[in-house]
């Protein structure tokens, strides 16, 4: 069917289709007595709410036909720790949050969550599995209520307050003259980088999800609104399962472990002195980033 040429015919067509396979899933799933998986908006009835494993096994990945980002891949995150994945611009950090977010599958091997291949969940499931706070925030024009909002369905007044209180935005937001009101975007107020990510880390407070990937802004902060950053993520970060690409030295310093990666494959992997004892890769980034002498006042900082 061409749609193009004759749209009506082909929408026609399509939703015959969709009926069809629709009917045909509903009949499946009463054989088997499961659960039709819905068409509509997320449920969240079948959400993940726990995280026990997370196990990249053997994964074959490449985004086009014969690239071979990942060949054999193997990792085991530690569970409601923090894990920091550092490594070269183009080394496949971000292919790894696209994998475990089953964005992208692999050709060969397979994700794991909780003992169970990612092909196996539904989007509606992985999603609510992980909260994603990526390394630019995508903010929409509307108000800053609105920008929370979207983070969950039915989210109230009074949890999008203390998410903001966490995320150490509230007393600024309130500092406006229409407080959550406040439109952003092309109309109205422009955020600084620091608030933007408060913001982002404010959704994920109120998403509450096992898993949170962080995606570290690269852009400098000033050194008050990086403590607060951090503060703020230090708090979203316990009893969860934390991955972070990690370009700032406070995260990597606090993380469990660092893995460091390049061309796909893990070349180390340890606390930050082990690798830094090691002449490796982790030690050159580090330095390429901060050189030797700036480390001892950035600890002060940290801490
Ligand atoms: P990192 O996050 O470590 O900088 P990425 O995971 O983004 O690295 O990229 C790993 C490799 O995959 C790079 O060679 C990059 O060019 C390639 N890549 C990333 N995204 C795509 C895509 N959508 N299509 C094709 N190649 C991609
Ligand atoms: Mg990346």
């Amino acid at each position: 069917v061409n749609y193009l040429v004759n749209p009506l015919t082909g929408l026609a067509a399509m939703w015959a289709s969709f009926q069809r396979s629709a009917t045909a899933v509903e009949r499946l799933s009463t054989v088997l007595d499961l659960e039709p998986e819905s068409y509509g908006l997320p449920s969240y009835n079948k959400a993940i709410n726990t995280v026990s494993s997370i196990r990249f096994q053997n994964v074959t990945f490449g985004y086009e036909y014969n690239q071979i980002i990942f060949d054999r891949f193997q990792l085991e995150i530690p569970v409601e720790k923090v894990v920091a994945l550092v490594g070269p611009s183009g080394a496949g950090k971000s292919t790894l949050f696209n994998l475990l977010q089953g964005f992208h599958k692999p050709s060969e091997g397979d994700v794991f969550i909780n003992n169970r291949s990612t092909a196996d969940y539904s989007l509606e499931e992985l999603r609510s599995a992980v909260a994603y706070v990526p390394q630019e925030t995508f903010l929409f024009s509307g108000t800053i209520r609105e920008n929370l909002q979207i983070a969950r369905p039915n989210v109230t007044e009074m949890e999008i307050t203390q998410a903001c209180s966490q995320a150490f935005l509230h007393d600024y937001i309130m500092s406006l003259p229409e407080g959550y009101d406040t439109k952003i975007g092309e109309r109205g107020i422009r955020l600084s980088g620091g608030q933007k990510q408060r913001l982002a880390i404010a959704r994920a407070v109120l998403k509450n999800a096992p898993i949170l990937l962080l995606d570290e802004a690269t852009s400098a902060l000033d050194s008050e609104t990086e403590l607060y950053v951090q503060k703020a993520l230090q708090e979203l970060m316990k009893n969860r399962t934390t991955i972070i690409i990690a370009h700032r030295l406070s995260t990597i310093q606090n993380a469990d472990v660092i893995i460091a990666i390049e061309n796909g494959k893990i070349v180390q992997m340890g606390s930050h002195e082990e690798l830094l004892q090691n002449k490796g890769l982790y030690e050159k980034l580090y330095n390429i980033q901060y050189g030797r002498e700036k480390r001892k006042p950035f600890r002060a900082v940290a801490e």
